[in-house]
């Protein structure tokens, strides 16, 4: 498939009305690096650190993290690399924890949540990435932000982290950006101040999507019951971009629907300025976006909620059987 896209892998995503939406891709293993020149992604938008500790049967050292992280940012070059500390807990439970019996993983202690509750290993973590980034940019993302305070709590550990390190003569990154994800529909909901603090914001769809619709996104019978592109989703997106416009805050997407182009198109058409997405689906949503225009597809959107539609979806395919795309 990345053959076939090959003609356009470094064009940028410009849309035909002119705009440009950032092409990023998802990443977690060392194998996933050389996908970061075969498929021209712009950086990577979600590193997911945990998969290094998912593939252990013992937790790893710090010393063995910063090699990985500094191998990581080595392979990207000046590329930009949005490393998410650790999201276990859930559907990721580390082999080499205690288990947690919990009636409810998916609304239970995990990611951040584990991160500020036991914090030894969130700190490793950062210290770890600071060495690796060896004054270098960084940008490290929070998961799992479900009110302001944790993220206030989580960036207190990054500027502990760098106190400590500089005071023992280690090179502080030379740009740092600390974001969060967007993955509880509460967090969409926050003060004014959340959005005006965060350097970025990341909407992590899968989850965003699950808590959403009250749907596990584990469960066949249930997680393809309700569309993305179902007008109350786009909505709350809609209200997410727009928050985010009113304070310059820069939002990404990088549930898997980023890598569908149809549901890809949308998110773009309602202002997302970056999508990260699995490798492979780099050259099938900018090939779409190359041939969009996304201000009469935010007019498809709003038109088929102004008529009461409960999905965008079939008034978008038509658009796009129209349009010749
Ligand atoms: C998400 O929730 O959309 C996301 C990108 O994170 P993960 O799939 O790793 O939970
Ligand atoms: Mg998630």
């Amino acid at each position: 498939a990345q053959t076939r896209y090959a003609s356009i892998r470094e064009r940028t995503a410009t849309t035909r009305c002119g705009k440009t939406v950032g092409m990023f891709m998802n990443a977690g293993l060392m194998a996933d690096l050389p996908s970061l020149q075969s498929s021209g992604a712009e950086g990577v938008g979600l590193f997911r650190t945990e998969l290094q500790f998912l593939v252990r049967n013992q937790m790893p050292r710090r010393s063995e993290l910063v090699s990985i992280y500094a191998r990581v940012l080595d392979a990207a070059q000046d590329k930009r690399v949005v490393f998410r500390t650790l999201d276990i807990g859930s559907d990721k439970v580390l082999p080499y924890m205690r288990p947690t019996d919990e009636p409810n993983p998916a609304l239970g202690w995990r990611a951040i949540r584990v991160g500020l509750d036991k914090p030894g290993v969130l700190r490793m973590q950062l210290q770890a990435l600071i060495r690796a980034a060896d004054g270098r940019p960084l940008t490290v993302m929070f998961p799992f932000i479900a009110q302001y305070e944790e993220y206030t709590s989580a960036r207190a550990e990054v500027d502990k982290a760098l106190e400590r390190e500089r005071k023992l003569g280690h090179p502080l990154p030379s740009k740092l950006e600390v974001g969060a994800m967007l993955e509880t529909p509460s967090i969409a909901f926050a003060s004014r101040r959340f959005f005006e603090e965060v350097d970025f914001l990341s909407i992590g769809g899968n989850d965003l999507k699950q808590f959403f619709f009250a749907a596990d996104r584990e469960n066949e019978r249930v997680r393809r019951r309700y569309d993305t592109l179902n007008v109350s989703f786009l909505s709350l997106i809609e209200q997410i971009v727009e928050r985010c416009r009113e304070t310059n805050t820069p939002v990404s997407f990088c549930g898997e629907d980023a890598g569908r182009p149809v549901e890809a198109l949308a998110i773009a058409a309602i202002g997302v300025h970056n999508l990260s997405m699995r490798p492979a689906s780099i050259g099938p949503v900018k090939s779409l976006l190359l041939r969009s225009d996304l201000d009469a597809v935010r007019k498809v959107i709003t038109d088929a909620r102004e008529r009461g539609d409960m999905s965008v979806r079939p008034a978008l395919m038509e658009h796009l059987a129209q349009s010749g795309s």
